[in-house]
């Protein structure tokens, strides 16, 4: 297909939509402020939503390898451990949803998700500055430093602090819900008289933790909380804090949660934000896509899975449509009410409390939704 398309970020939804459009035959190019991927220490939940769109990246069997399967998600008391509710996963929910739940390391979805694409599509060290218009149809970005590349359509996957978003609808004023997440990996065997065979979700009265393994023989654990702290508000991956603060803030909780706080050799601290939906998420030939349109707060761990929904969703649109910004309505249109439901479900902090219906949620396939016509 003879359009040129630039996608702003290579994160995990820039880089599923990299993917799919390498592999309908669009010429694509990532821009990337990073100088190269880090490992980020951090665990991820991918949902069968998101095992979905995975598999038709054809990554599924490299992360079935790597990753843990739990039987449950388990939610406890914090205090008691006594189960309040219990979502069933493992086998149960792959029969039920037609894709296995895994949770794994950050790392190992990221550079799986690098390898659904090209080795020269992705560019580091550009970090977008403007869009503008390049004769009739093209597009020009400018990058911090000076240099520019042309394209005839733009995807803003470039995360929770989007320039692409900045440029299309003005700064964003999030509400900080005086709340942080703590998070770190490490290995399991550091953790002292305590196995941990699933992944558990301690609720205690004002704050939680979510405990899993993040490797297929449960090698390595991580662990994400969330606990009052109005006084820190950097939303930030590499921010650290003394895994001491999270040892005091899980005082109160289970000996095992305490066992695997106390086991854990550095901590990393995430200010928790809270934002609305957002009414359009793009205007002619650019659009937004991932955290960019509908960051959400991680209670749901479904940010990154409803990115990978997008990506799949919008290829579609554009296989669909050869006008790009006709391509971008269609999936807009498809796309808003779905993730503006979980992004506001998310933000109650209320998933799998009580069991409940996880249908609406786990069962969505991105490759098969019928597309929406373009049009808000
Ligand atoms: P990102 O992955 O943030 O990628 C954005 C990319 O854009 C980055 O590489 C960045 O460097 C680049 N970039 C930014 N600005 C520019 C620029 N100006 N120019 C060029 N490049 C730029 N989701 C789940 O599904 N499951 C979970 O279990 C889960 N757990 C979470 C736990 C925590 C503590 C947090 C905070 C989030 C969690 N999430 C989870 C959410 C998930 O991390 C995000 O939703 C997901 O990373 C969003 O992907 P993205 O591609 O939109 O953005």
């Amino acid at each position: 297909m003879d359009i040129e398309i630039a996608v702003v970020g290579a994160g995990i939804g820039g880089l599923a939509a990299a993917g799919f459009l390498s592999r309908a035959g669009f010429r694509v190019t990532v821009y990337e402020q990073a100088r190269g991927f880090e490992r980020v220490g951090a665990g991820i939940q991918m949902s069968p939503n998101a095992m979905r769109v995975l598999r038709a990246l054809g990554l599924e069997d490299r992360l079935r390898a790597a990753a843990f399967t739990p039987p449950t998600w388990s939610h406890r008391a914090a205090d008691t451990g006594d189960l309040l509710g219990d979502l069933v996963l493992g086998a149960d929910a792959e029969e039920r949803f037609g894709a296995p739940y895994l949770v794994l390391h950050r790392g190992d979805l990221h550079q799986a998700l690098q390898s659904a694409v090209p080795p020269d599509v992705v560019r580091f060290r550009h970090r977008l500055a403007g869009i503008e218009p390049a004769g009739s149809s093209r597009l020009r970005l400018r990058f911090d430093g000076g240099t520019a590349a042309e394209a005839d359509a733009v995807i803003g996957a470039d995360g929770v602090h989007s320039r692409v978003r900045e440029l299309l609808l003005g700064p964003e004023r999030p509400r900080f819900t005086g709340r942080v997440a703590h998070r770190t990996t490490f290995p399991s065997s550091l953790v002292r008289g305590f196995t941990v065979t699933t992944n558990t979700k301690w609720w205690g009265a004002d704050r939680h933790i979510v405990i899993y393994p993040v490797t297929a023989n449960a090698g390595e654990l991580y662990y994400v909380t969330s606990v009052p702290d109005p006084a820190w508000d950097t939303e930030s991956w590499s921010a650290r804090c003394d895994p001491v603060e999270v040892v005091e803030a899980m005082a109160g909780f289970h000996p095992e949660v305490r066992a695997v706080v106390a086991a854990a050799p550095e901590a990393h601290k995430w200010a928790l934000f809270e934002r609305d939906p957002l009414e359009r998420w793009g205007e002619g030939a650019v659009v937004l896509l991932g955290d960019a349109c509908h960051p959400m707060t991680p209670y749901m761990a479904q940010g990154a899975a409803t990115s990978l929904e997008d990506a799949a969703v919008l290829v579609r649109a554009m296989a669909g449509h050869a006008d790009p910004a006709t391509a971008f309505a269609a999936y807009e249109a498809t796309r808003l009410d779905r993730t503006a439901r979980v992004q506001l479900t998310s933000r109650t902090n209320t998933w799998g409390r009580a069991g409940g219906d996880t249908s609406w949620l786990y069962g969505y396939d991105a490759l098969t939704v019928p597309l929406a016509p373009p049009g808000r």
